[in-house]
């Protein structure tokens, strides 16, 4: 399986490590494209087993996966530029263009293609990668799926669900990291190390996501575990709740799909 990424950017190099780094695609198999060469060379540098071209086209041309990774008011051109068959596999990255539009930027609208959200913590291969497709069977939906696994978690939704979902992932990555800050104005008043507090929440938020993803559990019964009666966390969880903390988040993500 040859995959080639178009646009080296955040989303493409970090797909282009976290394929590097995983099992399923030999570092020969990858062939990652860019219009400025540095990007390029600090991938090479890192990984001098993958291929690296300023020549999208070159780079597509053999290639049975295309990702595009690039912003989406490249898309049109680039895609146009490629002339991709329908014997290859289509993955676009970009925010907001639709598989209708995707459709009308082929010379082969029947090919399979699939739509990638991953969020920021894809660099880590901690992503939440949400994976619409069209034209696609099971196996190539089970493929990408296991693909994007090793770079985090992935789930296949159906394109109407983009909107919500990525309020939840992309945009929530931010709402959690603005907890995270907020905790540690908190700590810092309380006369923490700036530094230590941010170690101290940043580890505590990846517990909490510990306990929830590894046992078959739910967020109240974990809080439950930690709010004994007449306790300080219980006084601290109505705080929040009288400050409309729960409403808050609501709201958030709501605005954000
Ligand atoms: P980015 O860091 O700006 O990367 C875009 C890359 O595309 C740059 O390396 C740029 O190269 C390259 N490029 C520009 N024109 C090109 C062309 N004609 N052919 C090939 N490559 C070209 O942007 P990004 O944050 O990775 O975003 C890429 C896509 O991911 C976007 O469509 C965005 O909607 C989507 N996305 C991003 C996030 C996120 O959290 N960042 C999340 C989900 C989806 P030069 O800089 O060298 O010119």
């Amino acid at each position: 399986m040859k995959i080639a990424i178009i646009g080296a950017g955040n989303m493409g190099g970090s797909i282009a490590r976290g394929l590097a780094k995983g099992s399923l695609i030999a570092d020969s198999d990858i062939i990652v494209s860019n219009p400025s060469a540095g990007k390029l060379e600090k991938l090479k540098e890192e990984f001098p087993g993958i291929s690296t071209t300023q020549n999208n086209a070159e780079a597509a041309a053999g290639a049975d996966i295309v990702i595009l990774a690039v912003k989406p008011w490249f898309m049109e051109p680039v895609m146009r530029e490629l002339k991709l068959k329908s014997r290859q596999t289509l993955v676009s990255v970009a925010a907001g263009i639709s598989f209708e539009e995707l459709a009308h930027f082929v010379i082969a609208p029947e090919m399979p293609m699939f739509r990638l959200i991953p969020n920021t913590a894809i660099s880590e291969l901690e992503s939440m990668t949400l994976i619409a497709a069209r034209n696609t069977n099971d196996e190539q939906n089970q493929f990408m799926l296991r693909l994007f696994n090793e770079m985090g978690m992935s789930m296949l939704i159906p394109e109407e669900k983009i909107a919500a979902t990525t309020a939840l992932t992309s945009c929530g990555i931010a709402y959690v990291l603005k907890y995270i800050q907020a905790a540690m104005q908190a700590g810092i008043e309380m006369g923490i190390r700036p530094k230590d507090a941010m170690e101290m929440v940043a580890q505590s938020v990846k517990g909490a996501a510990a306990l929830i993803l590894n046992n078959d559990t739910h967020p109240s019964v974990e809080i439950d575990k930690v709010t004994t009666p007449g306790g300080i966390t219980i006084k601290g969880i109505n705080e929040l709740e009288h400050n409309g903390f729960t409403s808050a988040v609501i709201k958030a993500m709501k605005a954000s799909k």
